[in-house]
């Protein structure tokens, strides 16, 4: 089963993915999570995107899509995959089909998370990861049980660089804005979305969106 995993910038796709994943086997994919691996190993893939992603900005397809397809057939992918941050423009997305098409697999789900801004700009600002084992945590809405330690491996967590200013926290949401929200609308045109609304404001939060649809893929 292929899922995709929609929605801006803190509105917890990556935590919403890692439910499902723990608990339908399928592997979840974050090209940020990808693209931060090699930034860190300065890899030659890390050193080109780091240009991009330090400045909020997207990593030209050149070089996302080719990693994605190959993350496509490798062994990862051989239960179906969960992308979570890829496609980010219509052109991926299109793209993206056609990669599908080729090996006769197409998106079964696109999950598109919706939350309002001011609390997206909040929880970008309070989220920290793991840099180890990649699990989020937000210091108000969900903190480790011991204080800058993450639950599940033990290392410090911090905070990502693009997190940290509020232009590269921008940056990001406009791009969304302008470049994401599309693909939103192409899937829905396919019928294959489901919208999700993840806030405080209506006391929803991912754990409960993510076992909701657990119950509804078994
Ligand atoms: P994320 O962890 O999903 O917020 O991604 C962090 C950064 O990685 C983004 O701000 C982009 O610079 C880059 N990135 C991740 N996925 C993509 C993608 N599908 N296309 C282009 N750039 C991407």
């Amino acid at each position: 089963m292929i899922i995709l995993m929609m929605g801006a910038q803190g509105t917890g796709k990556g935590t919403v993915a890692g439910i499902i994943s723990k608990n339908t086997g399928i592997e979840q994919l974050s090209t940020g999570d990808v693209f931060r691996k090699n930034i860190k190993e300065k890899t030659p893939l890390g050193l080109e995107a780091e240009k991009y992603i330090s400045s909020g900005n997207l990593v030209p397809d050149e070089i996302t899509i080719p990693m994605v397809t190959n993350y496509l057939d490798s062994d990862l992918a051989k239960n179906g995959i969960i992308l979570d941050g890829f496609p980010r423009t219509l052109s991926q997305a299109q793209k993206l089909d056609e990669i599908l098409e080729q090996r006769g697999k197409k998106v079964d789900l696109v999950i598109n998370l919706t939350t309002p801004r001011e609390e997206i700009i909040e929880r970008i600002m309070t989220r920290r990861v793991c840099p180890n084992c990649k699990a989020t945590y937000n210091i108000k809405l969900h903190p480790p049980k011991v204080e800058g330690i993450c639950d599940e491996c033990g290392s410090k967590i911090i905070q990502r660089k693009d997190d940290s200013t509020e232009e590269a926290v921008n940056q990001r949401l406009e791009i969304y804005e302008t470049k994401t929200a599309p693909v939103i609308e192409y899937y829905k045109n396919k019928g294959i979305l489901r919208t999700e609304e993840v806030s405080v404001r209506i006391n929803r939060l991912g754990q409960q969106v993510a076992e909701d649809i657990v119950k509804d893929l078994k």
